[in-house]
């Protein structure tokens, strides 16, 4: 439902938790992020409920800081409002979370080549087949946007999805296809989100992603292309905002 993606110099969590309760306008019943961290783990909280159920958790049980993250609250699809399919979601080798907005329609047979193929899956969510292709795909390449590329134009739906791998810090990729995901331009930093309200606060500087387009962004340098590769030149639009 709602997405904040963030790479730069700052502690990413107080940052995606900020973009995630500018985003809670949009209705939620989970939330739940994803950090790389300065020795290169990846650490993962994510509950049902309220965005202060998380809040409690990550005070209580502190996530190693990163400056790499994502964020989510979730609406719930497929699998109901559980710590289990709240997002984000691993890659069976833990490396790699996903997380992402919308439906991929053809999910069930894409669990079904991957439940043959010897994976398991720990949600009832279609998102976790996303996420358990993308670290297949990772594991043959060990490139998020090659992953992306070979996983992307599999999908059918609506998606807006997000990543990070531990092996590639200051990295965030995302696609989408008829589902929303906007640009926010910082100074050595940048962020991505499903609208402008994740990363207000932050840039007025945004860039649109065109239907079927992958984005890549590190701390200063963005990158958008459509599925098959081919480069493209995304738009630039200046936020309007009334606080
Ligand atoms: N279909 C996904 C799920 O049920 C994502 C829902 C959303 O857009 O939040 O987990």
């Amino acid at each position: 439902c709602g997405i904040v993606g963030y790479v730069g110099p700052r502690p990413s969590q107080d940052i995606l938790i900020s973009g995630l309760a500018r985003l809670e306008y949009r209705g939620y019943d989970s939330a739940g992020i994803a950090v790389i961290d300065a020795d290169g783990g990846l650490g993962m909280r994510k509950r049902a409920g309220k965005l202060q159920v998380l809040r409690d958790d990550l005070a209580a049980h502190p996530l190693p800081a990163g400056t790499t993250g994502i964020g989510h609250t979730r609406w719930a699809t497929h699998g109901g409002p559980t710590d289990a399919n709240a997002h984000p979601h691993l890659a069976d080798d833990g490396k790699l979370a996903v997380i992402h907005n919308g439906i991929i329609e053809n999910f069930a047979e894409l669990k079904d080549e991957l439940l043959s193929g010897g994976y398991t899956f720990v949600s009832e969510t279609d998102t976790e087949v996303a996420a358990v292709l993308l670290g297949r795909e990772f594991q043959a390449s060990g490139d998020l946007v090659a992953a992306f590329r070979a996983v992307a134009s599999r999908l059918e739906g609506a998606f807006t999805l997000l990543a990070v791998h531990q092996d590639q810090p200051g990295v965030v990729v995302g696609a989408r296809r008829n589902s929303p995901l906007v640009i926010g331009l910082g100074e050595g930093e940048n962020f991505l989100g499903s609208d402008v309200a994740a990363f207000v606060e932050h840039t007025r500087n945004a860039l649109a992603i065109g239907q079927d387009q992958i984005v890549v962004i590190t701390p200063d340098s963005v990158e958008v292309s459509s599925f098959d590769g081919t480069p493209v030149e995304a738009e630039p639009f200046e936020v309007v905002w009334d606080a």
